[in-house]
């Protein structure tokens, strides 16, 4: 028989009053009544691996991975709030097939970076691009046997994938250094996208490894929860490649907090 993972409350307030409000592949999806937290409370879990796996090539690319410039807006982002050019320890939660990793060591060789990566044939893309031993875990739970600590934690397009997201946030608020760092991106509940499409949003609803939909409160309130005092939302000036009118569009739903992706540096 097929296992079955269900979740009866909030992760972020504890609430069991919830509004299941759809139903999507193997995902069913609630909002709490009680502080507004979207989250599938019940899935798959063997579906969500068949949809890691699926896709033309070993893993599926992400922008992030594709797309040079959206990694050197988010490297610029980065060492706009820490220095980079010495040998800082760094660790990537979630470092997909190594692309932003390895073009953080093509530019600061001096840092220390780690990674985390769960998918098999992603991990040997980052085998294949960073130095070896650069791969210290293959999923959250490796993080709690981890006997370093950093100066900075990178966690791309993650945190959406994570069954016990919280959980994972308060062990990475361990593994920081005190003015330790934590750079993270997830996609925005309330983009203009998921407006115009509702649930059949690609980049947000649709994608069967999506587990949790964020808005920015609810990251917000779950950071704070993890112990991090102070938070910061990042709105990139330009990425991507529009010009002229669309930049100016683009910086306005950045500004609105309605573009696809919510960005945040939390400090330890
Ligand atoms: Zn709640």
């Amino acid at each position: 028989m097929e296992e079955i993972f269900r979740k009866s409350s909030c992760e972020i307030c504890g609430s069991a009053n919830l509004n299941e409000f759809a139903s999507i592949g193997h995902r069913k999806i609630a909002a709490c009544r009680k502080c507004g937290f979207v989250f599938s409370n019940e899935f798959n879990p063997l579906k969500v691996s068949e949809a890691y796996n699926a896709g033309p090539g070993p893993v599926k690319m992400s922008g992030l991975e594709k797309d040079a410039r959206i990694r050197a807006e988010l490297i610029k982002t980065l060492a706009r709030c820490r220095e980079l050019s010495i040998n800082h320890k760094l660790l990537d939660v979630g470092a997909g097939t190594g692309e932003f990793i390895a073009a953080l060591h093509a530019i600061y060789p001096a840092l220390e970076i780690y990674s985390i990566q769960k998918t098999k044939s992603a991990q040997e893309l980052i085998r294949d691009r960073i130095a070896p031993g650069a791969l210290i875990g293959t999923d959250t739970d490796s993080l709690e046997h981890i006997n370093k600590q950093f100066d900075i934690i990178t966690m791309l397009q993650t945190l959406e994938h994570l069954n016990s997201p919280l959980k994972t946030l308060r062990t990475l608020y361990e593994l920081l250094k005190p003015g330790g760092v934590l750079f993270i991106t997830v996609p925005n509940i309330n983009s203009y996208q998921v407006m115009l499409r509702g649930i059949d949003n690609n980049y947000c609803f649709s994608n069967e490894t999506h587990l949790q939909f964020y808005s920015r409160k609810s990251l917000e309130a779950m950071l704070l929860k993890a112990g991090f005092k102070r938070k910061k939302r990042i709105i990139p000036g330009r990425c991507g490649n529009a010009t002229g009118i669309g930049m100016a569009i683009q910086f306005a739903l950045r500004i609105l907090c309605i573009s696809n992706e919510l960005r945040y540096i939390a400090f330890k």
